[in-house]
């Protein structure tokens, strides 16, 4: 089957989060960001001619910060992904952008909406003004308030909101304070991670430098139960580890990866999984833009042989609290869970970590924010 699902990179920011390692770059070159989106143009136009897509279900606009585009970019991109994907498009189609605080005016937020945009993820992290400095980010809480406003006003129902915990000095009030707010939002759905120290980052540089005060281990676990028991009681279901929505709101696109199912992958250093075979795209600015003019942008490209699939499937899916459908996986490959995997889940539901229930091989509640241990034991 042809992917259903497509995700496109704007590798453009407006600065470096301190903690940031993603393909993205800060510019104040307008011509770089119009040379950028007509290379895009070009691997787009490549990619659905040779692999012509099925249904599109799900768009995909990451970055970077793909607000960073101005209403005039923002138009000549978005009609790109009509002119190319439009025919495809799904009535019940999500298409979503990532969007930051403090770049989404009313007028750009019109012409995303005019063009097929009708969900939203705003990088929002915290609501604490001296933690977001902290970061690194470029806004502060009336920027969030602001950009919720303008994007409610232009007809956005369907909003998305990214939080950030295990943050240096956040205390468990700070936290709290925190899910107050954002709950107060009326959101339909909150991602919630906590912060990696991640190489060639400065919180990196600091980290080594024993300049980073992070909270313990057991604040971080004790945040990530807070956040738990907070989205229960306000009535947002846990459908991954760290993803949480009102009822039929769930991310279908990043539902596509958790389910291990294909997907379109375009832009500076985006990765695809397009008939078996995964690739990756060319991430610095001046290779894409070489490479594109020439064919298809990517460095890397291999078939995913049939172990690692596996593995994937097992990894990906227990995320979701639903976990891994084992019918799915036996008519994938052909072979049941158990025939691959029977020793490991053996081992780990004694242990508590893993239950087998109505069909599905899921996390326990134990197993939950220990879920890293249990999927390294599915790797070979
Ligand atoms: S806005 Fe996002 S992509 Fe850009 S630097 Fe910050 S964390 Fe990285």
């Amino acid at each position: 089957m042809q992917p259903q699902s497509v995700y496109i990179h704007i590798p453009f920011c407006t600065n470096k989060c301190y903690y940031c390692d993603f393909n993205s770059f800060v510019t104040n070159n307008p011509q770089l960001v119009w040379d950028y989106l007509e290379a895009l143009k070009k691997e787009m136009e490549r990619t659905f001619s040779c692999q012509p897509p099925g249904p599109v279900k799900t768009v995909f606009v990451g970055g970077g910060t793909p607000t960073f585009l101005d209403r005039a970019q923002m138009r000549m991109f978005l009609e790109t992904v009509q002119n190319c994907l439009g025919a495809y498009w799904t009535d019940d189609l999500e298409f979503t952008m990532e969007a930051n605080p403090g770049t989404t005016d009313v007028e750009k937020l019109r012409v995303m909406r005019e063009l097929g945009v009708n969900r939203l993820s705003f990088g929002v992290q915290s609501f604490d003004n001296a933690l977001l400095k902290r970061l690194g980010r470029i806004h502060d809480t009336d920027d969030v308030y602001r950009s919720i406003d303008n994007a409610r006003e232009v007809g956005f129902e369907n909003i998305t909101i990214d939080l950030m915990f295990g943050l240096p000095d956040q205390t468990m009030e700070i936290f709290r304070d925190t899910l107050e707010k954002a709950f107060a939002l009326g959101t339909t759905h909150f991602s919630a991670y906590s912060l990696k120290v991640e190489e060639n980052t400065l919180f990196h540089t600091l980290y080594q430098k024993d300049q980073l005060p992070l909270p313990s281990e057991e604040t971080e676990l004790a945040m990530y139960m807070l956040l738990i028991e907070e989205m229960e009681k306000r009535g947002y279901l846990q459908y991954e580890i760290s993803n949480f929505a009102k009822k039929g709101f769930e991310s279908k696109h990043n539902k596509t990866y958790w389910l291990n199912n294909e997907y379109y992958g375009l832009g500076a250093g985006a990765h695809g999984y397009v008939n078996g075979e995964r690739h990756v795209n060319a991430g610095p600015l001046a290779v894409y833009m070489q490479m594109s003019k020439e064919g298809l942008p990517r460095v890397e490209q291999f078939a995913v042989p049939r172990e690692d699939a596996m593995e994937e499937q097992m990894i990906l899916g227990l995320r979701l609290t639903e976990g891994v459908e084992l019918e799915r996986f036996a008519q994938r490959f052909g072979v049941s869970v158990h025939d691959i995997f029977g020793k490991i889940i053996e081992e780990e539901v004694a242990k508590g970590m893993l239950e087998e229930r109505d069909g599905f091989l899921r996390l326990t509640k134990r197993g939950l924010p220990l879920g890293n241990e249990v999927f390294a034991r599915f790797l070979r």
